[in-house]
């Protein structure tokens, strides 16, 4: 089984209207004549695909941008205020749990550790199609108007948050570096307290350092790269420093690598013509990590695939999410051992998971 760290499937169902119940191919098929391709790319994902690529459990978002970052007209999900952003993430919930009961032999929300186990022992067991596990992932909290409102979204099954996405009311982000705010660290209290997944991706490098001196619980970095391999990737504070890397590591954290070519190979930048990006550079990318830190227990995939980007911009040879476990072989081809690439691709999550679940 693989685990998949970052996917915003409720942003792509309420601004583009992606069935995720379909197949890549109908999905494209379906969007050849329509502007989404132009806007997000051609889609990554689809229950059929997960399948295929026995892609298990997925980190699915809540997400959506401020008003000042909008990205177009089409971008019909933005947020002017806390009030703005609540509704838009209240709508994600009502997504996913409209998907879940609909199609429940599709997609199961996974909030505790008993429906963690149940989704795993499904997959392992090799049954045809097992239900995709979805935890729940705030990307961006400014939707919690203060901070001891966590519990409202902790009851509706949230999980993991970033206090970060572009700068919120909580901490400084992409583009809009900064600190953790007063509010911030009273909302990283309050979570401490609910025993919720801290996740640092989007974080600049200074409230990344400020929460891993603050937090108590589990800390991770969803989809976050190393910074040493794109350094001239702008926004730099996207990606991670090594010593952030390090501080994650060492408080049992894992770093979900992104699959996409601007983070993957210095200087790539969509359409610039430039030799596709490889499974190779991803390799390369999680070996990076793995040999800062002398092993391979903190490193996983969070590919952010259909998250403002498609097909085109994605290594070559993944024509799909199904196709994640190719990047086992390259691993392999580097002399990673079979449980250490099992680590990477699943088992590093699991643990985060295992840790960070409630038991009920
Ligand atoms: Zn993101």
């Amino acid at each position: 089984m693989i685990v998949d760290a970052h996917a915003d499937l409720a942003w792509n169902a309420l601004t583009f209207g992606r069935d995720y119940t379909r197949a890549v191919e109908e999905t494209r098929a379906n969007e050849i004549s329509t502007d989404v391709p132009s806007h997000n790319g051609q889609t990554m994902l689809g229950y059929p695909d997960w399948v295929r690529g026995r892609v298990g459990i997925v980190f699915a978002t809540l997400f959506a941008a401020p008003r000042r970052h909008k990205y177009g007209d089409w971008d019909t999900n933005c947020y002017d205020d806390a009030d703005g952003a609540r509704q838009i993430f209240l709508n994600s919930i009502d997504y996913y749990d409209t998907i879940t009961q609909e199609n429940s032999d599709k997609f199961r929300i996974i909030s505790n550790l008993k429906q963690l186990e149940t989704r795993v022992a499904d997959w392992e067991a090799s049954v045809d199609a097992p239900a995709l596990g979805l935890v729940l992932s705030m990307e961006g909290a400014d939707a919690i108007r203060k901070p001891h409102e966590v519990h409202e979204w902790h009851e509706w099954g949230v999980r993991i948050i970033g206090l970060s996405w572009s700068g919120t009311s909580y901490a400084g982000g992409t583009k809009e570096p900064g600190p953790i705010s007063p509010a911030g660290y009273e909302l990283l209290d309050e979570m401490a307290n609910l025993g919720m997944i801290l996740d640092l991706s989007h974080m600049s490098e200074e409230g990344a350092l400020e929460a891993l001196d603050r937090y108590p619980g589990i800390i991770i970095a969803s989809h976050s790269n190393p910074h040493s391999r794109v350094p001239s990737y702008v926004p730099l504070e996207r990606n991670l420093s090594d010593v952030t890397i390090r501080e994650i590591a060492s408080r049992g954290g894992v770093i979900g690598t992104v699959l996409y070519n601007p983070f993957l190979k210095d200087g790539w930048t969509p359409s610039s013509g430039q030799e596709r990006v490889s499974l190779t550079d991803v390799a390369a990318s999680m070996d990076y990590v793995c040999q800062i830190l002398g092993n391979a227990d903190h490193v996983g995939i969070g590919s952010d695939f259909d998250g403002g980007f498609g097909l085109a911009d994605a290594p070559q040879d993944l024509d799909s999410v199904a196709d994640l476990r190719l990047i086992g072989n390259e691993l392999a081809r580097l002399g990673y051992s079979e449980s250490d690439i099992h680590a990477i691709l699943c088992e590093n999550w699991l643990r985060i998971l295992r840790l960070g679940l409630p038991g009920v």
